[in-house]
C-alpha cells in the first residue's frame, strides 16, 4: 500500500531507524532520525548524526513501504512515525513526503525539532504533521547561544506559529546542571509555554553522559565532560515550576 499519485518521491539522508520507539510521542512509533543538524548542542547525545549529507541515503516511497507495511501494528499501538534527527527540518521535503504518505494510510505524525529551521517548514508539511515535540533549549537568548552556537529567535517564532495554526506541541527541555537549571529560566521558559496555549505537555529530561563515548570517538572536544547529571530534586524543582503552568509535566 503506497500512494504515489499525490506523494513525490524525495531522496533523503538517514543516521538511523527505530522500529518499535516509546519515547518521541504517543503510543509505539517508528523513528526515524535524519541526518544532519545546524545546531552546535554542547549536551548533543548524537553528535555523528550532525554533518549533513552522509549517513544512510534513501528516498521517502522506499521508508513509505516499510512504514506500510507495519502500518496496522503502529496504528493498533496508538503510535505512529516520528521524524527526528539529527534535525528533521534540515530535509524538509523529504519530511513532507513522508509525512503525506503516512497521513494518507491514516498513521499519526510527530516532528523531532528544535525548531531552528522552522521557517524551512512549509504549510504543506504543517498541513500533515499531527503533533510537534519541540526542543526549547533555553529560553535566555545569550545563554540559548552559549549551548548550541545558534540564535534563539527563529525557534520562538516558530514556536508562536504553530500556536497561531493550532498544531499540538509537546515541550522537551534537557535539565543540565549549569547551564539550562537555573530558576529563573526554567520560570521563564514555563511563562513562554503558557501564553502559547497549544503545550499539550512538557518533558523535563535529564541531561546524562550516556553518549559520551561518542564525542571521544570523533576525536571532538566534550566541553561537558566535567558536567554531571543533575540531581533527582534538581529535576523535581524543574519539573514543578512547569507544573504549576497546569500542563501534565513528565
Ligand atoms: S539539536 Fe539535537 S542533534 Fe542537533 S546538535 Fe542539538 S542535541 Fe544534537
Amino acid at each position: 500500500m503506497l500512494p504515489t499519485e499525490t506523494v513525490e518521491n524525495v531522496k533523503g539522508w538517514l543516521h538511523s531507524v527505530e522500529s518499535t520507539g516509546t519515547l518521541d510521542g504517543p503510543g509505539i512509533r517508528r523513528v526515524l532520525f535524519l541526518q544532519g543538524c545546524p545546531l552546535e548542542c554542547l549536551y548533543c547525545h548524537n553528535p555523528d548524526a550532525r554533518p549533513f549529507r552522509c549517513g544512510r541515503e534513501t528516498d521517502s516511497y522506499t521508508q513509505l513501504r516499510e512504514i506500510a507495511r507495519n502500518r496496522d501494528f503502529l496504528i493498533r499501538a496508538g503510535g505512529g512515525v516520528t521524524a527526528s534527527g539529527g534535525e528533521p527540518l534540515g530535509q524538509p521535503d523529504f519530511v513532507r513526503s513522508l509525512f503525506t504518505g503516512c497521513r494518507e494510510m491514516g498513521i499519526h505524525t510527530a516532528l523531532d525539532t528544535s525548531g531552528f529551521l522552522g521557517a524551512r517548514a512549509d504549510e504543506r508539511l504543517l498541513s500533515v504533521t499531527d503533533l510537534v515535540l519541540l526542543d526549547i533549549k533555553h529560553i535566555r537568548p545569550d545563554r540559548y547561544l552559549e549551548l548550541t552556537g545558534r540564535e534563539l529567535e527563529p525557534t520562538l517564532v516558530f514556536a508562536r506559529r504553530l500556536a497561531a495554526r493550532g498544531i499540538p506541541v509537546w515541550l522537551r527541555y534537557v535539565l543540565v546542571p549549569g547551564y539550562t537549571d537555573d530558576p529563573e529560566a526554567v520560570d521563564g521558559l514555563a511563562e513562554f509555554v503558557r501564553g502559547l496555549g497549544n503545550v499539550e505537555r512538557v518533558e523535563v529530561l535529564p541531561y546524562h553522559k550516556m553518549g559520551d563515548w561518542k564525542w571521544a570517538e570523533l576525536g571532538v572536544e566534550n566541553r561537558l565532560a566535567g558536567t554531571p547529571e543533575p540531581t533527582d530534586e534538581a529535576v523535581e524543582d524543574a519539573r514543578g515550576r512547569f507544573r504549576r503552568t497546569g500542563l501534565p509535566v513528565f
